[in-house]
């Protein structure tokens, strides 16, 4: 039995690697589950796949989860801390479906202990990509990609040489607010961007995916998972969310991944690899889709995209302080308190302070200088946010 642990697994993610695990029950032997505030799904789903532990991140929510679990023989336990505890406890496939840069210490421990890791988490590479390549090297494990349209390109260059890889080309569906007017964006609530027209994701993505935030960090994420030169990455754009991404060759010819948008199909990949196995997607009907649509990014609807590229070509410690700082400032749009457009405002604003003292961009890349940098962005975007409102 393949010893299996999910970190995040009350989440979209997680719930659908569950979804996948649960129909074949017998082949799995469950190590953990960590959740966040909803500790009854932890403690049915922990019960359900008999885990040995499930933790919360939360210390207050540990008495929920203890009595949700009581009787049930499954070890409780909560915090930061214990989440880490639960990756490094040995298992054979990790998944990493934590939302933010709270996945990237459990996601580490999962390496070290030598465990394949499958990362959702995208924060992991965009925060520290050099760091988690060097871990996975250095003990002997294996990272594969879940996000969508990584695992598309993952499987296009199977058996492929990357030096004949002329550009990788990811596809973004546009988010919920591609057909609007730019002049109507500043207002846009958090109802209207938390609905995506494809995807059924967490909230935090889906806003994301709206503002193109969530493209912006996928760039990244390509250019540190598969080594790629930044100026060969593009996005495209491409409303069904079909074409979930490309990959060109020098001799001319583009391989591309298509398939139901439905992310069971990339966490059941990654699950099974090298193999592929039969999996409850539904299955690709282009004659009844009848056409797929393409069109370039609009730059000035998606400042986000900007700020990844030049987040690519300054390099060091960037990519943690552009995911801290986009966090925090979705936080504030979320809790209200900044507009649509604020976001990328914010976090320009905060890049640009750090590059005005940019020793702090280049300090080594390590754990603790990822926390720190983090840290000091999420301030600065409330010392943006300030300024501006006083
Ligand atoms: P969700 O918000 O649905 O789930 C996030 C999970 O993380 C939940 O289990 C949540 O617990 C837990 N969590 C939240 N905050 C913390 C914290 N501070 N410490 C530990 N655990 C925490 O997110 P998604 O599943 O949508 O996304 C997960 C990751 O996968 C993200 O990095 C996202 O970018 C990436 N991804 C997601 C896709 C999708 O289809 N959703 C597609 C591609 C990538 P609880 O809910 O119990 O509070
Ligand atoms: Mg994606």
């Amino acid at each position: 039995m393949r010893k299996i642990t999910i970190l995040g697994a009350t989440g979209s993610v997680g719930q659908n690697t569950i979804d996948l695990i649960a129909r074949d029950r017998d082949a799995y032997d469950v190590v953990a589950l960590t959740g966040g505030a909803n500790t009854k799904q932890l403690a049915d789903d922990a019960i359900r796949l008999g885990a040995d532990l499930a933790v919360t991140a939360y210390d207050d929510r540990l008495d929920d989860l203890r009595a949700a679990l009581s009787g049930s023989g499954v070890e409780a336990a909560a915090g930061q801390a214990a989440i880490k505890e639960a990756a490094a406890r040995p298992a054979d496939w990790v998944m990493s479906a934590i939302v933010g840069s709270a996945g990237l210490a459990p996601g580490i421990e999962a390496l070290k202990q030598g465990a394949t890791l499958a990362l959702a988490n995208k924060e992991t590479l965009v925060c520290a990509g050099q760091l988690v390549l060097e871990t996975a090297q250095q003990h002997d494990a294996r990272l594969l990609p879940v996000d969508s349209e990584h695992s598309a390109v993952f499987q296009a260059l199977v058996g492929e040489d990357m030096a004949a890889v002329e550009r990788i080309i990811i596809t973004a569906s546009g988010g919920a607010f591609r057909d609007w007017p730019i002049s109507d964006l500043a207002n846009a609530t958090v109802e209207q961007a938390s609905s995506h027209p494809n995807w059924d994701m967490g909230q935090r993505i889906t806003i994301d995916s709206a503002s193109m935030f969530n493209k912006a960090l996928e760039l990244i994420e390509t250019k540190e998972f598969f080594g790629i030169d930044p100026t060969k990455i593009e996005v495209l754009v491409h409303p069904e969310s079909i074409v979930h991404s490309l990959v060109g060759f020098n001799d001319g010819a583009v391989m591309a991944h298509l398939g139901a948008p439905d992310m069971r199909h990339a966490i059941g990949y990654a699950l099974h690899w090298p193999d592929r196995r039969e999996l409850p997607v539904n299955r690709l009907d282009l004659a009844k889709l009848g056409q797929l649509r393409f069109q370039e990014p609009d730059e000035a609807r998606y400042p986000a995209l900007r700020l990844a590229r030049e987040v690519m070509e300054r390099g060091g410690l960037s990519g943690a302080v552009f995911n801290a700082a986009k966090e925090r400032a979705l936080d504030l749009f979320i809790d209200r308190r900044i507009r649509f457009l604020d976001m990328a405002d914010a976090v320009a604003a905060v890049l640009d302070r750090f590059e005005s003292e940019s020793h702090l961009l280049d300090a080594t890349l390590t754990l603790d200088n990822v926390h720190q940098t983090d840290h000091l962005a999420r301030q600065w975007v409330d010392d943006a946010v300030l300024q501006r409102a006083g």
